[in-house]
């Protein structure tokens, strides 16, 4: 397996171009599974790049850069004091060891329907910042996927996730069958500001999104918990997997909602 490992991000774009193949390397936590079941032509490691490796508050907005890891993002201070639903997300995921080197980009661009990060992005409308040779672009988090492990990235690395401060009052909640290193059966992600509702969740979908039939229904102040559920049906197609049954998961997400509306 051949590694590159560039030391500038000019010396990546290259990389990239000449090796679109290959697998951009971060904390290496989801990818060490594929290295090792897969036949892979090789890895672009971009660890070193510590400009992509940080947190900033402007009036308006958080950005953070994609290689940050989740303990940094849950030791820091503006998104304990603006995105609390984010540190709450950093608290529950993995373990410390884990949290040590596994990174925001990463998550998101893995895009398991289980990874913790992408839900509560969605739902604070967080758009992201992309790299490639031909030069940079932003987008909505949401129009980065497309499909079951499929993205809309061509040839590029994200490098900043860009999360825009709103006042709003937010509820998460992650179950699943143990207390540390929980893989989620479901989660959901839930705020609300100025009268709006923002929702999504984990092991709901082929892919996280938001659920936009409920976040209506919830805005019109008129729901009971047959018409909650039936807008369900139309957000999300959960499978019955070994972790629990389909019946499961839209009862469990029911009483979430419920738990977190009654906390607003
Ligand atoms: C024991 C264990 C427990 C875990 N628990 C959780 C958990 O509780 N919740 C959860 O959500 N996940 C969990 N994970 C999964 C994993 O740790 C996360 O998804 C992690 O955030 C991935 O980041 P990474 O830096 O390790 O990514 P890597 O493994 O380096 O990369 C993952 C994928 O993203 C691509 N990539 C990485 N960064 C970029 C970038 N900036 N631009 C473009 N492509 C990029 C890579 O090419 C690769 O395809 C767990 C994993 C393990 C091994």
């Amino acid at each position: 397996m051949n590694y590159l490992k560039p030391k500038t991000v000019d010396e990546m774009l290259k990389n990239i171009d000449e090796n679109p193949d290959f697998y951009i390397f971060c904390g290496g936590t989801d990818l060490a599974l594929k290295l090792k079941n897969s036949s892979v032509d090789g890895v672009i490691d971009i660890s070193s790049l510590k400009q992509f490796d940080f947190i900033t508050k402007t009036d308006s907005m958080i950005q953070i850069g994609a290689l940050t890891t989740v303990n940094t993002i849950l030791e820091n201070h503006y998104i304990e004091n603006y995105i609390v639903i984010l540190s709450d997300v950093a608290k529950e995921f993995a373990s410390h060891q884990i949290r040590n080197i596994a990174t925001i980009g990463g998550n998101i661009v893995n895009d398991s329907p289980v990874a913790d990060m992408i839900a509560p992005l969605l739902v604070l409308d967080s758009t992201v910042t992309l790299l490639g040779s031909k030069g940079e672009r932003t987008i909505p988090l949401a129009e980065l996927f497309d499909g079951f492990k499929s993205l809309t990235l061509k040839n590029e690395i994200i490098t900043t996730i860009n999360i825009p401060i709103k006042k709003h009052q937010h509820y998460y909640r992650k179950v699943g069958a143990r207390a540390k290193l929980n893989i989620s059966k479901l989660s959901l992600a839930m705020i609300k500001s100025e009268d709006k509702y923002y929702l999504s969740g984990t092991s709901l979908n082929p892919y996280t999104k938001r659920f936009f039939n409920v976040e209506k229904l919830l805005e019109s102040g008129e729901f009971n918990d047959a018409m909650i559920l039936e807008s369900l049906e139309k957000d999300i197609s959960p499978s019955g997997s070994f972790r629990s049954t389909k019946e499961y998961r839209f009862q469990v997400l029911l009483n979430m909602i419920k738990e977190g509306l009654d906390g607003f």
